[in-house]
């Protein structure tokens, strides 16, 4: 059985593809910037889903990013961080984003993200980041 916790998690490359399915077909693949110019000119929404290679299975398009560049949550606690924060990037988070930006939570028991409900347009862009001492 293939697992996620491999030291040399392979990083996406930035034009790498994905399939999206919606509204029952498959299409693609698609680079990431092709799925940014489609969410953008509103041919397809936060209720699109896009296959993770890494996980097996198919993902809203609000967790994107997370699968192009996963959380680094396994070096934080490799590292011996403690805690992470959650960062937002500020008044274009979603209402489910919003609640979750900035707050503080310990580094073996984060919030899943994206959290359940985003509808972030394209997709989330919340990322823990490490809290010092
Ligand atoms: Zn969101």
């Amino acid at each position: 059985m293939a697992s996620d916790c491999r030291y040399n998690k392979p990083m996406a490359a930035p034009d790498s593809r994905r399939y999206i399915s919606r509204v029952g077909k498959t299409e693609g693949p698609f680079t990431i910037d092709e799925i940014y110019d489609m969410v953008i000119a509103r041919k397809m929404d936060h209720n699109a889903m896009f296959w993770s290679e890494s996980k097996k299975s198919w993902k809203f398009l609000p967790g994107l990013m997370l699968d192009v560049d996963p959380d680094h949550l396994d070096q934080f606690i490799k590292d011996g961080v403690k805690q992470v924060r959650v960062q937002g990037s500020g008044p274009k988070d979603c209402p489910a984003c919003s609640v979750l930006a900035d707050k503080i939570f310990p580094v073996d028991n984060p919030p899943l993200l994206p959290p359940v409900g985003c509808q972030c347009v394209p997709w989330c862009r919340l990322v823990f980041a490490a809290v010092q001492g």
